[in-house]
């Protein structure tokens, strides 16, 4: 495969870094991996795994005359990092960022990229409930979707090349604006795992009154909330904290549909649920049919209950 960028610099090497690093391992997109992570523990461990191919101890040499820099931090940490590497960026070289959340980034990151270097927001919509260097593979990126954000005045060269870059690593590439971006990944991931942090924090407080049958016994339709809320805290808490308009737009409409189902199963109205229910299964077979899920039961898991 074609080499993108010779240097390409990872900040931050957790689940999507270390993914990315194995994939373009696998597919020889880069000369050079060089890796940092705010502890020498991460960083240790990152190149004993070998997705990169050097680490550095100072965050400053690790974007040193790198050809491309992803940020892949949680949203929170990204203003402090873009400050300090800002000035140490190379001319022409391109400087991505894998957040959750897409304007709040633009908004924090842009101001600290000097003239000549290319800012090119990414999103992409791959991973799991699992976080830090060992949890990463190469197929993570296979046919998941990478959304670019780019910004109104960006260099288009740059902005095809990351396109590139993604696609080599398995991705579909589509192209939005970041306000729309956030909507979308608001009903889509952030308010579902709200959701799912919620039902399993109730059935806790009751499995506290039900001396634990609630997690004894749990069915499928628990455990894939326990999945979900089992997702790494801090990346969660700065997606919330920084898609706060576009979470509770959402949550909002959520409320109101919960109480119309709560109203319809007070008063005994089987006909609303099940149209209801079935306009949701519908939505599900969509999903099966665009790829982006598995048609097993259970996701595969074997038996249901
Ligand atoms: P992760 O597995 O928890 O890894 C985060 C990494 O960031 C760790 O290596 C951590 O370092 C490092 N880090 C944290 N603060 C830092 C700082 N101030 N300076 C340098 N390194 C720092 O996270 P992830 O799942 O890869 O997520 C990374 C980004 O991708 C987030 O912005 C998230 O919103 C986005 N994202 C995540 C998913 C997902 O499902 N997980 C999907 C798409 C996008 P140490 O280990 O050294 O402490």
């Amino acid at each position: 495969m074609t080499v993108l960028y010779d240097k390409v610099t990872l900040i931050g090497l957790g689940l999507i870094a270390s993914s990315m690093g194995h994939a373009m391992k696998k597919s020889g997109l880069a000369n050079t991996i060089v890796g940092f992570s705010q502890t020498k523990e991460t960083r240790d461990m990152s190149l004993s795994l070998g997705f990169v191919d050097e680490i550095t101890d100072t965050i400053e040499d690790a974007v040193s005359d790198s050809d491309l820099i992803v940020l892949s931090v949680p949203v929170g940490a990204m203003a402090a990092i873009a400050k300090i590497i800002g000035p140490k960026l190379k001319l022409g070289a391109t400087i991505t960022d894998v957040g959750s959340v897409k304007q709040s980034v633009i908004d924090m990151v842009a101001p600290h990229i000097p003239n000549g270097v290319h800012f090119v927001p990414g999103h992409p919509l791959a991973g799991t409930e699992q976080s830090g260097p060992t949890s990463g593979f190469p197929d993570l990126f296979k046919n998941r979707w990478c959304i670019l954000t780019p910004l109104k005045n960006c260099n288009k060269e740059a902005s095809a090349r990351l396109k590139q870059y993604w696609e080599a690593l398995g991705a579909n590439v589509e192209y939005m604006e970041a306000e729309h971006h956030d909507l979308v990944l608001a009903v889509t991931s952030h308010a579902p795992h709200l959701i799912a942090y919620t039902m399993v924090g109730v059935a806790d407080d009751l499995g506290r009154v039900t001396d634990k049958e609630v997690i004894n016994f749990s069915a499928a339709g628990f455990r894939d909330f326990t999945r979900i809320a089992a997702s790494d805290p801090t990346m969660w808490r700065d997606v919330f904290l920084n898609n706060r308009e576009a979470t509770l737009e959402i949550l909002g409409r959520f409320t109101e549909e919960l109480f119309d189902l709560q109203r319809a199963i007070r008063r005994g109205d089987g006909d609303q649920l099940f149209e209801y229910f079935n306009r949701t299964r519908a939505i599900r077979r969509s999903i099966i049919d665009a790829g982006q899920d598995t048609e097993a039961a259970n996701f595969g898991r074997g038996s249901v209950e």
